[in-house]
């Protein structure tokens, strides 16, 4: 098995290109502005954050109602609706279904939930060819790479890295970095696998307990292309896609793609209800460690999320080190607080990849309060003894020095001396901090100095 890096080394590697990692973090800006402006346009805005956050909580605190509801009323359209406790389990219905249609050739829409279970890999090892129908994702699949980024999977490519991939891979003309080019060249690659596809997965972005149907937003409407043209469906979801009712959509589809791309609108929110003529359709609810979440009363409502990414792109610490440092299928603050569920020691590191600076709680749609779930998990993580002894040491000091004030005070002065006169002792190789940072000039005087000198 490969080994996992922690987030600060698997950062430095996408750090060590200055200029694309500025570059990652302007256009990521820029997709957050582009929220702010579509955000700032619907007046009501923050009272549809405040009925999103209820729904939802009404939602988790009635779960298993909800979940039978759904799946009575699913199976009364004439779907077929299967349980899976965890990621091998949905693997292996998904195989059983293309077992028994003897299925060969499969499209696959957008599904974050699928890459959480490593669906891909686990078909591949069983002959069943996948192909990603989402254009991000087509480009890392190509790549052998993860995607790094739930919204945007190919964020962190520049259409030069996207042109040579298709070079490679479909052949286009090499160096030909046109957008418009490169896109109808996926498109038409695309078109074959869809006709020739036998079964279609596709993603749920909302399930609806009322109705038994489901609804999936793509931009490029691959889910709909995949699930109309092969003869089976199979949509796979988490169980907190839940909602409850088909009114209570209005409310998320107002404020999914606002808070996602900017847009007012997803291009294609497919509702499916039941299997056309001569078509048989699945869902396979997942739980996947959810149900554990749900009984952690801190976290629990981080099953709120509806994968937005918004808290990615307003990032600090997401734009500057790129999706695939976070080691795991879900990045940025989200994942750092959903995926210490899953394995806390595996994922130790990942509410420690934060500023606390809050910005992902205020552009949440669902006001899920991330930076406070991300101070409370680097809590059990300390106390379950998963932060490296030097951290936990180096704490310990930190808190004896703060509760002695005259200790502090001269440690302070040599401190502050030690960075005018000697700065080196501080900036050198061994202090992780400086590595890719510009150490200011340490001041004249300290603040407490300035203060007792400045109101007498
Ligand atoms: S936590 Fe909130 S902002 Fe982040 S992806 Fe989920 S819904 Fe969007």
């Amino acid at each position: 098995m490969t080994k996992v890096l922690d987030h600060a080394t698997a950062a430095e590697a996408f750090i060590k290109d200055e200029e694309r990692t500025n570059w990652h973090d302007d256009t990521l800006w820029f997709v957050r502005q582009k929220r702010d402006l579509a955000a700032h346009g619907v007046p009501e805005w923050e009272t549809l954050r405040a009925w999103a956050s209820q729904i939802k909580n009404h939602t988790l605190s009635k779960m298993d109602e909800y979940l039978v509801q759904f799946e009575e009323n699913a199976r009364a359209n004439g779907v077929h609706v299967h349980w899976a406790k965890d990621g091998d389990e949905h693997n292996r219905i998904i195989h059983d279904i293309m077992k028994k249609h003897e299925v060969r050739n499969v499209v696959k829409s957008k599904s974050m939930l699928t890459e959480e279970c490593h669906l891909n890999s686990y078909l591949a090892k069983h002959d069943i060819d996948v192909v990603d129908t989402d254009l991000g994702e087509r480009i890392v699949q190509f790549r052998k790479e993860p995607p790094s980024h739930i919204v945007l999977p190919a964020i962190h490519l520049k259409k030069q890295d996207v042109s040579e991939t298709f070079h490679q891979h479909i052949g286009t003309e090499k160096g030909n970095n046109d957008p418009q080019y490169l896109t109808e060249a996926a498109r038409q690659h695309l078109r074959n696998h869809f006709i020739e596809s036998d079964l279609a997965i596709t993603g749920v972005n909302f399930a609806v307990a009322e109705t038994g149907g489901f609804v999936v937003c793509t931009n490029e409407g691959n889910a709909d292309m995949g699930a109309h043209t092969a003869k089976v469906h199979i949509a796979c979801m988490g169980f907190e896609k839940i909602i409850p009712k088909a009114k209570h959509l209005g409310v998320f589809l107002r404020l999914l793609t606002r808070s996602a791309t900017g847009q007012p609108i997803t291009t294609y929110s497919s509702h499916f209800l039941k299997p056309r003529e001569g078509q048989e359709m699945h869902i396979v609810i997942v739980d996947n460690g959810r149900s554990r979440q749900l009984g952690r009363k801190d976290f629990r409502n981080s099953l709120k999320c509806i994968r937005c990414a918004a808290c990615f792109n307003t990032c600090p610490v997401y734009r500057r080190s790129g999706g695939h440092s976070y080691h795991t299928a879900v990045a940025g603050p989200i994942g750092s607080i959903l995926n210490p569920n899953l394995d806390m020691k595996a994922n130790a590191d990942l509410p420690f990849a934060s500023t606390l600076c809050g910005s992902c709680s205020n552009v949440c749609p669902v006001k899920i309060d991330i930076h406070e779930q991300l101070w409370k998990w680097r809590q059990e993580i300390v106390k379950e003894g998963y932060v490296a002894e030097s951290k936990s040491l180096a704490m310990k000091g930190a808190a004896w020095l703060f509760s002695k004030p005259s200790v502090y005070r001269a440690v302070a002065k040599v401190g502050l001396s030690v960075m005018r006169n000697m700065p080196f002792m501080v900036n050198n190789k061994l202090n992780a901090w400086y590595k890719q940072r510009e150490m200011p000039e340490a001041p004249k005087e300290s603040f407490r100095d300035w203060y007792n000198k400045n109101n007498k």
